[in-house]
């Protein structure tokens, strides 16, 4: 096993990967840019580097002073977390270059999932049901409109390399789809330098469903059910459930199963997530992480499954610790992303905290690296904390939630607590009927 590990992340993420060495004995490096000098990944490592001024592409995007930071402190391996370079197949090909373990895929597979096109021609091989689309890139309006003729109005263009949400594309006819093409080649080299773009049929009324898997490398992958993430503002996930109140046992075995199968013909290696819209019954693949999820642990939650210390675990070249058969699921688990923003407008708000108390209690898990007197930096995502409660059924869950927010004290900046809080008590969510469209006119509706 490792003896130290290099945390090449930030906020609460990277405190969580700093839990998971610490209970495994190992030592944690944190690298923190001078803006995160007091943060809370810094003050429990167990030794810290500086690694650049403020900007995260002179920090923790800069890949030459990580690789130096890991020099130094003599760390064994990387974790990458989630965001910055998580998804970055030279960094993750540097890191072996220069002899440390990067806690993570290959960066074969970084790369085969991180170009869109390229990922849905490998689901499809793999046995994974895809979205209706043109088959690979589409260069032309001309070579667009007989695809979406036959697949039918709308088409979504998408950009192969887009990520985030952004550089999506909506068509309703011809007229539409003519323009939409070239517009969004334009965009797609501008935003991602890279102006491969590729078509779907856009789905009216999907939910978003994921599946949760991890592999070993020797052979044994599972899952660890699905998450629910339908809940989006933007294409950002606000909060996300665990198992989902839309699918039923045979639908969750019968994806799970699929999802595992490709991993397996792929000789898929450390966690990852395949990403589906769901509709009408049917499962679509849209893309895989190949990487930790900041939604992760209501998977930890309903499985008693340490995401974390299997990544680990794998990459230190051991077999994980359970098989598929060892995996139950038990009751319902939400996760509630506490961000630094205006709940109305969702304008950031980066500030000072002038007070802090977390909510706790049996079922209630808060992962978090702020605290009374910590000043939330502009610079960053503003994601500060995670509420992630469980219960044994869906309605404990619920009432266990409705108290947790009640007790959260986040004083001094605007948080999504508000919202939160008025989203788990409307009858459509507490019914569980919604898709990835309802969030948006559930906050259109508060303004
Ligand atoms: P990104 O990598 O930018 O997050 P994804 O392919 O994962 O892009 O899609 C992000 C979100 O966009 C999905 O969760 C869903 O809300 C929406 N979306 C993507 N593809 C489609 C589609 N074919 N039809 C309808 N909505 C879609």
């Amino acid at each position: 096993m490792f003896e130290k590990v290099l945390i090449a992340n930030r906020g609460e993420i990277a405190l969580r990967i700093h839990r998971a060495c610490r209970e495994m004995g190992i030592q944690t490096v944190a690298v923190h840019s001078t803006a995160d000098s007091d943060a809370m990944h810094v003050r429990l490592a167990d030794e810290s580097v500086c690694i650049g001024p403020p900007a995260s592409k002179d920090s923790y995007l800069n890949v030459a002073a990580i690789l130096s930071a890991a020099t130094i402190t003599g760390a064994d391996a990387i974790h990458p977390g989630v965001g910055f370079l998580s998804e970055n197949a030279d960094f993750a090909a540097m890191v072996e270059e220069h002899g440390f373990v990067f806690i993570g895929p290959t960066p074969e597979h970084i790369n085969l999932m991180g170009d869109k096109v390229a990922a849905k021609q490998a689901a499809d091989n793999l046995g994974i049901p895809v979205v209706p689309g043109s088959d690979g890139e589409i260069m032309t309006a001309e070579e667009a409109l007989p695809v979406a003729n036959k697949i039918g109005y709308p088409v979504l263009i998408k950009a192969a390399a887009g990520g985030g949400g952004r550089g999506m594309k909506v068509a309703n006819n011809d007229e539409e789809l003519r323009q939409a093409v070239q517009l969004a080649r334009t965009e797609a080299k501008a935003a991602f330098g890279n102006e491969a773009v590729y078509m779907e049929k856009y789905l009216g009324r999907p939910r978003h469903i994921e599946i949760q898997l991890m592999a070993d490398g020797h052979g044994n992958v599972i899952h660890l059910g699905e998450r629910d993430c339908s809940l989006q503002r933007r294409h950002q996930k606000l909060l996300e459930e665990a198992p989902s109140p839309a699918l039923n046992e045979e639908a969750r075995a019968w994806i799970g199963k699929r999802s595992t199968d490709a991993m397996k013909k792929l000789g898929y290696k450390s966690a990852g997530t395949i990403e589906f819209l769901y509709e009408n019954g049917e499962f679509y693949f849209i893309e895989m992480n190949t990487r930790l999820q900041v939604e992760h642990p209501i998977s930890e939650a309903i499985t008693g499954v340490d995401i974390v210390r299997e990544q680990i675990r794998i990459a230190a070249g051991l077999p994980m610790s359970l098989t598929q058969e060892d995996v139950t699921f038990f009751g319902h688990a939400i996760e509630c992303r506490i961000n630094a923003e205006n709940p109305q407008t969702f304008m950031p708000s980066p500030g000072t905290l002038t007070d802090y108390h977390a909510p706790g209690g049996l079922g209630v898990r808060v992962d978090s690296g702020i605290y009374a007197g910590y000043r939330v930096p502009p610079h960053y995502d503003s994601l500060i904390a995670k509420l992630v409660v469980h219960g044994q059924t869906r309605n404990e869950c619920l009432m266990r939630l409705r108290r947790a927010l009640e007790e959260f004290v986040i004083d001094g900046i605007d948080t999504t607590v508000p919202l939160h809080q008025k989203l788990i008590v409307d009858s459509e969510f507490i019914n569980g009927d919604y898709d990835i469209h309802w969030l948006e006119k559930f906050v259109a509706e508060q303004a």
